[in-house]
């Protein structure tokens, strides 16, 4: 097939032929396949194998609705989704039972989850999160239509404690909505909840909630010997956390967490448009419940823990390249993101990594290997 067919394909609306269809996939799938190797910079995994997944693709799953109540709809994989959550309310720290969670689209929509939650218990709560937090979060108050502040970030990416107690000091007639980051994207900064707990005590607020944007490192910390506090035993109210990054997913998907009694008070909110209709969406796939729960099956905690392992070990050995050849890297404990000063504009040709200001990072994920981290910080070198 020619280049120029492409256009022909697309814009007429005729049939194509069998040979066609199949040339058109076979090169975009070495396009995707040469992409894979040179990407560095974002926190995906992967490395998975789903294939015998592959006979459910035959059937027209849907989770639709609440994967703790019936459906009318019998295809799904509500039992498998409800042991993925409880998975993941063990490894983020709240008994199974008094969690409550669903499979999302991915950590954007857990986001949006957790700040609906806390807007609909404190509709006229002032919203706070750092400079530094994931875009989506500054989409996601502003479609809920809630009064935010941001607050500045601290140079290694954490909020910024004296601005954020400031700010809700002159703020204190409302509820405190407090949207922590547990691995921001950029840096990989922890916020110390226990410490915006203190802030939020010492200011004598009464009703406050926090929402953990845990994206990657959710599934991080649970795993080390001595993780910063993430979970819900550090005072956490709901939790976000990215399926398709640590874990590993061709579908994008994550979990959202939070507790039980919240949702039964918005699951009433909401019941005139059907009962427990207690997700964001509607039809909901029932294939990545499977994923994550094939996933957690098949590598168990010890399996887990190697992978992250192994990770860390790798952020370790690229900090100490790039010190070998002079570049200036760091990364937070626990953290397998790996900052250093923006690299010449021929290196972003040649390899996927995120940029920010005058900064870059790669993240490495299980398949960033040291030949790729010797190779990158080469290149980086010149
Ligand atoms: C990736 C990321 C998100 C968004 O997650 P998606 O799964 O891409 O929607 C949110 N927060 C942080 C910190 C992230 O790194």
């Amino acid at each position: 097939m020619e280049e120029g067919d492409e256009r022909y394909m697309v814009e007429t609306g005729a049939t194509l032929t069998e040979s066609e269809v199949q040339g058109r996939l076979d090169r975009l799938l070495s396009t995707i396949q040469r992409a894979d190797a040179r990407q560095v910079g974002y926190p995906t995994n992967q490395r998975f194998d789903y294939s015998p997944l592959l006979p459910f693709l035959d059937y027209a799953l849907n989770n639709v609705g609440d994967p703790f109540h019936d459906s009318n709809y019998w295809a799904n994989t509500h039992e498998f989704e409800r042991e993925v959550i409880a998975n993941f309310a063990r490894l983020l720290r709240i008994p199974p039972e008094e969690a409550w969670g669903y499979v999302t689209s991915g950590g954007t929509e857990g986001n949006m989850y957790g700040l609906y939650l806390a807007r609909e218990l404190f509709p006229t709560a002032m919203f706070y999160f750092s400079e530094d937090t994931h875009y989506s979060v500054l989409k996601n108050v502003r479609v809920l239509n809630a009064r935010y502040i941001m607050i500045k970030r601290q140079e290694n990416g954490e909020i910024d404690y004296n601005d954020l107690r400031d700010m809700i000091r002159v703020n204190r007639d409302v509820p405190a909505v407090i949207m922590a980051n547990v691995g921001t994207t950029m840096r990989g900064a922890v916020d110390d909840i226990p410490r915006i707990r203190a802030i939020l005590d010492g200011l004598a607020v009464t009703s406050s909630y926090i929402h953990a944007d845990a994206a990657l490192s959710g599934m991080i910390l649970p795993f080390v010997p001595e993780p910063q506090p993430f979970g819900f035993d550090a005072g956490i109210d709901s939790i976000s956390v990215s399926g398709h990054k640590l874990i590993g997913s061709p579908l994008p998907c994550g979990v959202v967490l939070t507790r039980r009694p919240y949702v039964e008070r918005v699951g009433r909110a909401v019941e005139y448009v059907g009962v427990h209709d207690t997700t964001l969406s509607g039809s909901r796939n029932g294939i990545t419940p499977l994923m994550l729960w094939y996933a957690l099956a098949r590598y168990g905690d010890e399996g887990i823990r190697k992978l992250v392992t192994g990770m860390l070990d790798m952020a370790e050995y690229a900090v100490g390249q790039f010190s070998r050849r002079g570049i200036r890297a760091w990364r937070h404990p626990n953290s397998v993101t790996v900052v250093f000063p923006k690299p010449p504009a021929e290196v972003f040709q040649k390899w996927q990594i995120a940029p920010e200001g005058d900064e870059a990072h790669i993240i490495t994920m299980p398949h960033v290997t040291r030949e790729i981290i010797d190779e990158l910080v080469s290149d980086c070198a010149v």
